[in-house]
């Protein structure tokens, strides 16, 4: 524990990961990978907590472009995410890890409501809980999601993971060969530069509360050991005055 880069977590795993290759839907062996490299982590002693998307599934936007009011699109949505959850919650509870799921908008049979005091608990106690539901509004996103819970559970970090990219590039690599990964950034930077790692709103309210964001690629087996260990990879994007 005293190696340890970070003592608290947040996890962002965006319901793409969640796909595998077919790129839709759950995919339990890809689950289930993801929730091997969450028990490493978790046995380092470090306090895991998961914010979980739902693009996997259903986006609001989506709905909404195809000619659906966008709040009932993005309830839609929330509700995706909490699939996510209960299947990131059933790999790990099959390898050993004990978890807790909390939703934003309560769904008393299948989980707890959101309760910051009692997440901390279950943090101290050696739980990983899973944040399920996104912030519980429309027209916000699982990345808003992960700042805001971040903040009021006070993690020391985000670890954003990323299927095969590791880290946050000038360009798209894919497409544009001068691309250059960047190795530090500040919130600022990604907002001015329009870099889109995530959507201004996460942008700014981790740039107003000095939250610490690594960008990493979740496939490479072991990452998120690494990142939690301290070793540099990926991107770090930080407050100015951290
Ligand atoms: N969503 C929402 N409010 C929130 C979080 C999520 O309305 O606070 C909805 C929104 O429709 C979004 C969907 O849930 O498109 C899935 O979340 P997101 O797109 O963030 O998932 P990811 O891209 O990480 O898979």
């Amino acid at each position: 524990m005293t190696n340890l880069k970070y003592k608290r977590i947040i996890l962002k795993i965006s319901g793409e990961a969640l796909a595998g290759d077919q790129g839709f839907g759950i995919y339990p062996p890809v689950i289930s990978s993801i929730a091997k490299q969450i028990k490493d982590a978790h046995d380092l002693g470090v306090e895991i907590a998961i914010v979980c998307g739902g693009g996997n599934i259903w986006r609001g936007k989506t709905g909404a472009e195809l000619g659906m009011e966008r709040a009932q699109a993005d309830y839609m949505g929330m509700m995706a995410t909490v699939m996510n959850a209960l299947s990131l919650q059933d790999a790990l509870e099959q390898i050993g890890v004990p978890t807790r799921v909390q939703t934003s908008v309560e769904m008393r049979q299948i989980a707890e409501p959101y309760i910051r005091r009692k997440a901390i608990r279950h943090l101290e106690k050696g739980r990983v809980v899973i944040f399920a539901g996104g912030t519980g509004n429309p027209y916000f996103s699982t990345d808003t999601t992960s700042v805001l819970r971040a903040a009021e559970i006070g993690a020391d970090v985000i670890l954003m993971a990323k299927n095969d990219v590791d880290g946050v590039y000038s360009a798209d690599p894919n497409k544009d060969q001068t691309a250059v990964k960047y190795e530090e950034l500040t919130h600022l930077d990604v907002i001015n530069k329009q870099l889109g790692v995530m959507d201004t709103t996460a942008s700014s309210l981790s740039m107003d509360n000095n939250i610490t964001l690594v960008v990493f690629n979740m496939n490479q087996e072991g990452n998120i050991k690494k990142v939690i260990e301290g070793e540099n990879i990926g991107t770090t994007i930080k407050g100015e005055n951290k």
